[in-house]
């Protein structure tokens, strides 16, 4: 941090402004606050010795001082570091956008912003990312902006995974996009609907990529000409060609992005899992921001090097991996050190998220059709448009968290039970039954709002994980409920319930 003291107080306490994060102008935006936030966290020095993060945390706001202090605990540090450093170099590049003579494109998380990238002249920011830094980062945690969107007649059952963000801009004066990529069509409604009344609010455009219900051959070539529709209607917007030049240069990148993702998923399958719980939400942030640059390049391969050291050292937080979880749709973003942390000090190893079922390709970068096709197949295999977009929710959801489960060698299931999310909800018991009938994953399924801490304390879920896993999963495990249940029956006289019948190992617990 050497020689960034003056500047660093420069942007901390501007004159006649409250520090960023905190509720100072209730005006200003969540954009323009993270990116404040992030100017700071530009100026850390690739590594940092402890005294050196005391004093970072001596000047920041509570809030962003929790999560910081979370992300740059020793095991994570380096990977923490390459996340910011990436996120500060997307968030400064789109401010930076309007002068350079770029548009801006506000997109969902479930849209690959590789293809606003491959555009001289355009840039992707993201809705749920930012919802999610003005949670982790600001001084009150985003609800400021959450309550802005309710305030103007939105209801409380929209997703707060967008409306933090929509309510921003909606309601302070805010950086504005100048068109918005709305990808959610047939797989959110809710998140649609949130971009579309953005769209017209605002006057900005919005382009629709929609996703076919049909998983057939037939709804994949439609989603090919709707994918392509909306390269050509963004060329229009541009005024830009996107030569093929543009594509191979973007392709060859997500590629190797590609080659790293699935490189930690492996990793992720030793016992203990040798990558920090932290990881896992790093990962989804790089993809659904600065997939298919240096920057995102520069970062997966911090968190893949990262994990293969303390795999060499056999480095681990607990004694013991005494479970290993997979969440199967959003986690919980409101308290990094109560979660991540936390678990992974339990030997609770976090395995990924639903946000996490990615599975890269690699993209062909022979022709033009060739990289078109493979930036298609990756939209069509983004999480939400996967799996809620399918033709069955159900199956479609099921068969990448029993593939991933089987794959990653997961003896716990959590689905965190978004408060908004109610597809999600609607299949979450079929998941449960099914995940313990074909895999033998038990599954948990708790209550409250992934970004918005005032639904469940963090408290109350850290008690329901660490009871399911201590009743559930280490009892499962050494056999201690059989046990208990073929005393009883003998006791009780009644008929023992014949194992694996109808619900698989689920009637034996
Ligand atoms: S979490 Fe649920 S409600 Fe929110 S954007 Fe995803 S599918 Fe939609």
């Amino acid at each position: 941090m050497s020689g960034s003291a003056a500047t660093l107080t420069e942007i901390l306490k501007p004159e006649g402004r409250a520090a960023p994060g905190l509720p100072g102008d209730a005006k200003e935006g969540l954009f323009d606050r993270v990116s404040s936030l992030f100017r700071v966290i530009d100026m850390l020095p690739d590594e940092m010795s402890d005294e050196e993060v005391e004093g970072l945390m001596g000047v920041l706001p509570d809030d962003a001082r929790k999560s910081l202090t979370a992300m740059l605990i020793p095991r994570a540090r380096e990977g923490s570091l390459a996340f910011m450093k990436c996120l500060s170099i997307w968030l400064d590049e789109a401010k930076r956008s309007p002068g350079q003579g770029r548009k801006t494109f506000l997109v969902p998380f479930c849209f690959p912003p590789e293809l606003v990238h491959a555009f001289d002249k355009g840039f992707p920011i993201t809705s749920e990312v930012l919802s999610s830094l003005a949670v982790v980062a600001l001084e009150g945690q985003g609800e400021r902006y959450y309550d802005m969107a309710l305030g103007i007649g939105l209801p409380d059952h929209i997703c707060s995974s967008n409306a933090i963000e929509i309510g921003s801009m909606l309601g302070s004066d805010d950086f504005q996009p100048q068109a918005i990529i709305n990808a959610a069509t047939g797989s959110c409604d809710i998140n649609a609907k949130t971009h579309e009344l953005i769209s017209l609010y605002h006057g900005i455009p919005q382009f629709i990529l929609e996703k076919t219900v049909d998983d057939s051959e037939r709804g994949r070539k439609q989603y090919r000409r709707n994918y392509l529709g909306l390269i050509h209607r963004m060329e229009e917007f541009l005024d830009e060609e996107l030569t093929e030049e543009k594509l191979r240069r973007t392709c060859e990148k997500v590629n190797v992005c590609n080659e790293l993702l699935a490189e930690l998923w492996d990793l992720h399958k030793n016992v203990p899992d040798p990558v920090p719980n932290l990881f896992s939400l790093y990962t989804y942030g790089t993809r659904f921001s600065m997939w298919g640059t240096d920057a995102a390049i520069d970062a997966m391969r911090a968190y893949v090097d990262v994990s293969k050291r303390r795999l060499k050292e056999g480095a681990y937080p607990a004694d013991r991996e005494v479970a290993r979880c997979l969440l199967t749709y959003t986690s919980y973003y409101f308290d990094l050190a109560a979660l991540f942390n936390w678990m992974e000090e339990q030997g609770y190893s976090y395995l990924g998220d639903g946000l996490d079922l990615l599975f890269p390709i690699t993209i062909d970068t022979s022709s033009y059709d060739s990289m078109v096709s493979g930036l298609a197949e990756e939209a069509w295999n983004m999480p939400m448009t996967h799996q809620v977009g399918g033709e069955s929710m159900s199956m479609c959801w099921l068969e990448d968290a029993l593939y991933s489960a089987k794959d990653l060698g997961a003896n716990v299931a959590i689905y965190s039970g978004h408060h908004s999310c109610k597809q999600t909800w609607s299949v979450a018991s079929i998941m449960r039954e099914e995940l313990m009938k074909r895999a033998g994953v038990p599954m948990l399924v708790l209550q409250g709002d992934s970004w918005l801490k005032r639904t469940t304390p963090i408290g109350v879920i850290q008690e329901q994980i660490d009871e399911f896993i201590k009743n559930v999963v280490s009892e499962k495990r050494t056999g201690k409920r059989k046990i208990r249940r073929r005393l009883e029956d003998k006791t009780s006289d009644s008929p023992s319930p014949r194992e694996g019948e109808g619900r698989g190992e689920g009637a034996v617990l």
